[in-house]
């Protein structure tokens, strides 16, 4: 959606045919951060790319507003990365020098020890040792972002397909003719943003999508009192005081189910951050899948075998949603090739799989 309201904006005529609310999709499941702090620490163009789209989001979150009249809840004022001991601490503030070092501009991080902590959140629990700050960072209502690109995008005259998943792509005489089970599409270009769905499509207009899923749990509690300004990774309080808490990563397939007993981990887990949420109750709990490929990082490809056709997918699509409307859309109407995304092509499995 951020792609399509971005080619709307620039005076496209964009028709998005989107499977539908019931199929696995990301963006209803996530958990809001506008991230940067530690992201690319052995790909550099990635955390350029990520520090990239978080410093346009407030500008992206302000103009969605102003088109949708709905408000993001964006709060960028900073994240926190919280630690269990001086060892953690020591590794996630070297993991950052490093990234800072490297990346040839500003990265500000500040290393929080125990006290400081505690002045600025001083409901952390006692095991917590310190934690890592970076103003770079945020969180968002996914809903509220999503909900937004919708109306943005209609309001441009984009128009919205809902329900209607793609079966088969064709490429003839420089036209792509899409089947939907309700109908057939004539477009001069084609571009894949289904998630997970794309692996299925790629091939047929000459691209790859080697992504898999990664299920994430996500706990949100019962409304409390604002006690968390900054968001962390595990645990963040939105704007309407309800507290959200997800940190797995598991590899079961399609099931985007809940367990008990990862659940079970995940509040203990959050509960050692912070021991006021020993005494919350939980309100609601779902399982999302990410959309991952073998490293973790975006696959930005457009087609040589049938031009037109362009493959977009990528972990973390909050964060870089800004870029997507922005650069990528730009990209795609012509434009040059975004700085840095050159490494971001799908050949890059057929020799390598690196960790994220
Ligand atoms: C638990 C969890 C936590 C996350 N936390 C964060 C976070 O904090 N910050 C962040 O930046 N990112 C986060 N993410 C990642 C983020 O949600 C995704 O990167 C983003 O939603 C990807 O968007 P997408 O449109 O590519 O895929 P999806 O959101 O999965 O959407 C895919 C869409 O494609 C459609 N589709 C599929 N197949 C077809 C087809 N054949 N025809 C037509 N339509 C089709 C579906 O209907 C669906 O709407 C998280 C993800 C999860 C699961």
């Amino acid at each position: 959606m951020s792609v399509a309201y971005g080619l709307a904006r620039a005076g496209q005529r964009v028709t998005v045919l989107d499977e539908g609310d019931d199929v696995f999709r990301a963006a209803r499941g996530n958990f809001g951060l506008v991230w940067v702090q530690g992201k690319g620490l052995h790909k550099l163009e990635y955390a350029r790319w990520s520090q990239r789209s978080a410093s346009l989001w407030s500008s992206f979150a302000a103009e969605l507003t102003e088109r949708s009249g709905v408000d993001l809840e964006l709060s960028q004022i900073g994240g926190l990365r919280l630690a269990l001991s001086e060892a953690e601490l020591t590794r996630h503030s070297e993991d950052l020098a490093s990234i800072r070092d490297s990346i040839g501009g500003t990265y500000p991080f500040e290393r929080l020890d125990e006290k400081e902590i505690r002045k600025l959140v001083p409901q952390v629990g006692p095991e917590v040792a310190g934690a890592m700050f970076s103003p770079m960072d945020g969180h968002v209502s996914p809903l509220k972002f999503l909900h937004a690109l919708f109306k943005a995008f209609s309001s441009l005259g984009g128009l919205l397909q809902a329900g209607e998943g793609v079966e088969a792509i064709e490429y003839r005489g420089r036209e792509f003719y899409v089947r939907t089970a309700k109908r057939n599409y004539v477009a001069g270009q084609v571009v894949l943003a289904a998630g997970l769905g794309n692996r299925v499509l790629a091939p047929q207009v000459g691209l790859s999508a080697p992504v898999h899923p990664e299920r994430g749990q996500v706990i949100v509690t019962e409304r409390m009192r604002p006690f968390l300004r900054f968001p962390t990774i595990y645990v963040r309080q939105t704007g309407e005081g309800v507290v959200q808490l997800g940190d797995s990563k598991e590899d079961v397939g399609f099931n985007d189910s809940t367990t008990v007993n990862e659940l079970g981990r995940i509040a203990r887990n959050a509960a050692r951050y912070f021991p006021l949420l020993n005494d919350v109750n939980i309100m609601r709990t779902w399982g999302a899948l990410r959309v991952m490929t073998p490293d973790g990082y975006p696959v930005y490809e457009a087609s040589s075998e049938c031009p037109g056709a362009y493959l977009i997918t990528c972990h973390s699509g909050i964060t870089l949603a800004a870029n997507h409307a922005g650069d990528i859309a730009d990209w795609i109407r012509g434009g040059s090739e975004p700085s840095g995304i050159q490494t971001f092509k799908a050949d890059r499995f057929d020799v390598q799989t690196s960790s994220h």
